[in-house]
Formats: C-alpha cells, structure tokens, sequence
C-alpha cells in the first residue's frame, strides 16, 4: 500500500570526484530504510542507455540534462522521491529543469577541483590532464557553480555522514518527508 507521498527531485551538481553518488548513495539508503519511495537517475549510467550516443558538448550535455529532468518530472509527479547525480555544469539548464519539476531541490557537491583530482576516482582526471579525453568538466570545459543552491556539502570540509545527515535534514524542512506518507507493506 501506497500513501500519499510529495514528490521531490533531489539534484546533486558538481564536479567528477566532488562526491555526487557517494552521497546519494547514502540519502537513498537512508530513506528507503525508511520506507520511501526512491528512484535513482545517475548521470553515468544514464549515458548508457536514455541519453547513450551524447557527447559532451554544450548542446549534448544540455539534452542529457534535459531528457534527464524530463523522466525526473514525471516520477515527482507521481509523488516520488527522485535522486539525480549528475555533473550536470551549466547553470541554464539546471535552472530550466528546476523551473520545470518545481519540487526541486539543489545540492551542490562542492570539492575544489585539486582534491577531485587527488581523490580521481576513476582515473580520469589523470586522462584529462594527458589530453586523452578532451572536454572534461574542471580542465578544458567549464563548471558554472549554483548561486543559490538548496544545500551546499563541502565534501573536503565535512564527513559523509554529515553530508547525508544535512539533506535528510533540508528535506524534512521543506517539508518532503512528511512521517506519515512512508510507503507501507
Ligand atoms: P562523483 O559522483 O561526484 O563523481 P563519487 O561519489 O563517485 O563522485 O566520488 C567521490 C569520492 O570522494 C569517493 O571516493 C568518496 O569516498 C570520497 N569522499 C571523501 N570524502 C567525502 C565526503 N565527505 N562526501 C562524499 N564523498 C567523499
């Protein structure tokens, strides 16, 4: 049985490496221990299959921006809780998908690029930097830095766990997590 749930998109932004899955990750943990219904839209894996073939110029990142908030509409109408990581780098289409979902909530992932790059999680920033793959967001393609963001978690600065505990939080503020429109068996 369903109940009523409020449906909200949860849009994390940064840099590669700045900690967008790790912390969405541990938020879709979290709450589906709690009973709420998830659903995940992870940029990389999205590039495999919605957006598979984009490449990573403006307009190319745009439409996998787009197709991206256009699935994440539809499931936070539905009243689902939506957790989208993606480096997702221009303002504009951010905003034109915020403006679009309306329940809409912005977390910028927020490492300097020096740690990201120390941290290199998959090793591309080491790619980057040989010139084997061009048009990486923080060496040879821009980031355009939310100006006025939901949350901010400076990863460098604050543990998981108090990334986590601090969009659960905002969340419940704005009131997404009302205790009684869990899902129940
Ligand atoms: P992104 O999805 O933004 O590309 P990932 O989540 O894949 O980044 O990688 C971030 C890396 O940074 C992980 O190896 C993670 O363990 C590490 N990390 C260190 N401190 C934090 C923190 N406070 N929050 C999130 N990730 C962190």
């Amino acid at each position: 049985m369903t109940k009523d749930q409020r449906g909200v998109t949860v849009w994390f932004t940064g840099l590669s490496g700045a900690g967008k899955t790790t912390i969405r990750m541990a938020v879709e943990q979290e709450l589906r221990a709690q009973g709420y219904k998830i659903e995940v839209l992870d940029g990389d894996i999205v590039r495999e299959n919605l957006t598979k073939g984009l490449g990573f110029s403006k307009a190319d990142r745009d439409e996998n921006i787009r197709r991206i908030g256009f699935v994440s509409h539809l499931l936070t109408r539905n009243g689902v809780i939506v957790l989208v990581s993606a480096i997702s780098p221009y303002r504009d289409i951010r905003d034109e998908v915020r403006s679009r979902i309306g329940d809409f909530v912005e977390v910028y992932v927020n490492a300097p690029l020096n740690i990201c790059e120390e941290r290199d999680v998959k090793g591309l920033y080491k790619k980057a930097r040989a010139g084997e793959i061009k048009q990486f967001t923080g060496i040879d393609d821009p980031y355009e830095a939310p100006l006025t963001p939901e949350l901010e978690c400076k990863t460098d600065q604050e543990t998981l766990e108090e990334s986590t505990a601090r969009v659960i939080s905002k969340l419940k503020e704005l009131g997404y997590l009302p205790a009684n429109s869990r899902v129940t068996a």
